[in-house]
């Protein structure tokens, strides 16, 4: 039975292991943190709780509905009327339409680009398949549309520039509809005309959490790894080659070095820590990879000592397109998609800052965020300073990684490292996908070729 080592005990690595340990192997996790999770952190005070990296995430595909099951552990889906979102335009919020009437009667699009809608389906298809997301949808639908419905969804994911993402590496479902089937409206028609298997089924599109916070999904893993399988708090992970016998993995633990052979390693760390880590791999092939560009995020908890989702907020949330030049991206409010998150008659609110159109703001002091929050909360939502209960500052530095135009050379080195190195995997959302839903696959997609 093959000895695997699995590094970074984030979603990607604790679904890998989990699953590994499902079938029987021997698997052991490294985590450099004193705790598992990664970006997943859930906080739980006063009352509250709230999340320090995602909030919630799709059932966009079945691996997610299968992983809940094994585990065991319940989907908590968000509130029917989170389907919701508000965009912000001229400083006031409206509901992003729905269906063919709201989409008509929305003030977030021209009339021209209304118009031009329903042209959609007659569009000649692109040519350049490094084409920008931006682009693509400027194209198809018109420039309003980019503004107001491209630019705040792009802000939502990947906290990114439509003009510098590609369809085909960051969206590549949109990208195929356009490709396969010509259009938009007629891949959607089509694809919904698709028989769907029982499978396929789960695949539900449902927003979800856990009860008590997605902490709970990690905690859920965590216990199925086996605790004695995780090692935390370790330094200066470094792998080589064992001549053709897989691995030889060294850290330092408590002052200590430990060395182990492991017939496979699967790295689940951002591409910035692999140099460190794979220190054998060619200089031309790492810089593809450390190409990445990351978007730093600030994200600030707040909880408010009133149930301000009132009537006009009842939704999963805003986005604030770029052209409103504001110092936010976009706020949800978690306490109205899911139950039990707050005390009785308060809120909790997710404001996202910074990203790769305001790159600057991770460097502000939390009291100028701080102020930054307050003044704008006031502004958007109405809500008084005197009101805000807590305000809680997260960081993250590479919080999302970019699919530019570099993916594909990042992608070649990537295959390229796996083919020239047996039993070494590079996973991890540096590939694959950036949501939770993504790496939950990927996990699966891994651990089935064992
Ligand atoms: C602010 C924010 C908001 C997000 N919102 C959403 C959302 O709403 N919906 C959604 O689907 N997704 C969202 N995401 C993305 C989602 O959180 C990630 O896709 C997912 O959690 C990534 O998991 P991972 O295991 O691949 O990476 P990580 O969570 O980054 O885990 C990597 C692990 O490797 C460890 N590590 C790093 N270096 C070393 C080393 N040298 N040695 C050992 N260990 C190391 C790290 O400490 C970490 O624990 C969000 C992410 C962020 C940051």
């Amino acid at each position: 039975m093959k000895k695997i080592t699995v590094i970074g005990a984030g979603l990607t690595g604790l679904t890998i292991a989990y699953l590994l340990r499902d079938k029987g192997y021997e698997v052991t996790v490294l985590e450099k943190d004193s705790k598992v999770g990664g970006a997943i952190q859930t906080h739980v005070a006063n009352g509250y709780v709230f999340e320090e990296g995602p909030n919630t995430g799709v059932v966009s595909n079945p691996e997610v509905a299968e992983l809940f099951d094994m585990l065991g552990l319940k989907i908590e889906e968000a509130n029917r009327n989170a389907e919701k979102r508000l965009i912000l335009k001229n400083g006031r919020w409206h509901p992003l339409p729905s269906g063919a009437v709201s989409f008509l009667k929305t003030p977030l699009f021209s009339a021209a680009d209304k118009a031009k809608m329903m042209f959609e389906p007659f569009q000649k298809k692109g040519a350049d398949p490094d084409e920008s997301v931006a682009s693509l949808a400027a194209r198809r639908i018109g420039q309003s549309f980019v503004d107001y419905a491209v630019n705040p969804f792009i802000s939502g994911i990947y906290a990114g520039d439509p003009e510098k993402l590609v369809t085909r590496y960051a969206l590549p479902k949109l990208y195929r509809l356009e490709q396969d089937y010509g259009s938009f409206i007629k891949g959607s028609i089509q694809k919904s005309k698709i028989k769907k298997t029982a499978r396929d089924l789960k695949a539900t599109r449902k927003v979800f959490s856990v009860a008590g916070g997605l902490g709970g999904l990690i905690y859920a893993l965590q216990n199925g790894v086996g605790a004695q399988n995780i090692v935390c708090d370790i330094t200066d992970v470094s792998i080589n080659k064992n001549g053709d016998e897989g691995y030889c993995v060294a850290y330092h633990r408590n002052g200590r070095q430990v060395l182990y052979k492991s017939d496979v390693v699967i790295t689940t760390v951002g591409a910035y820590v692999l140099p460190e880590i794979l220190p054998f791999i060619s200089l031309e092939d790492m810089d593809a990879i450390t190409d990445l560009r990351y978007a730093k995020i600030v994200q600030v908890a707040v909880g408010v000592k009133k149930n301000v989702l009132n009537n006009r907020f009842c939704s999963f949330g805003g986005l604030i397109p770029q052209k409103e030049n504001r110092r936010l991206l976009g706020v949800l409010f978690p306490s109205y998609c899911f139950s039990q998150r707050v005390p009785e008659d308060c809120s909790v609110l997710a404001v996202y800052m910074g990203g790769i159109r305001h790159p600057e703001i991770f460097d502000w002091s939390d009291e100028r965020l701080k102020k930054t929050v307050e003044a704008e909360l006031s502004d958007l939502f109405g809500i008084n300073e005197r009101g805000i209960d807590f305000i809680h500052i997260f960081r993250h530095r590479h919080a999302i990684p970019q699919y530019e135009k570099s993916s594909g050379k990042r992608f070649e080195a990537i295959n390229k490292i796996e083919e020239e190195n047996k039993g070494l995997i590079v996973a991890g959302n540096l590939r694959n996908g950036i949501g939770m839903a993504d790496r939950i696959k990927q996990a699966f997609d891994i651990v089935a070729s064992f």
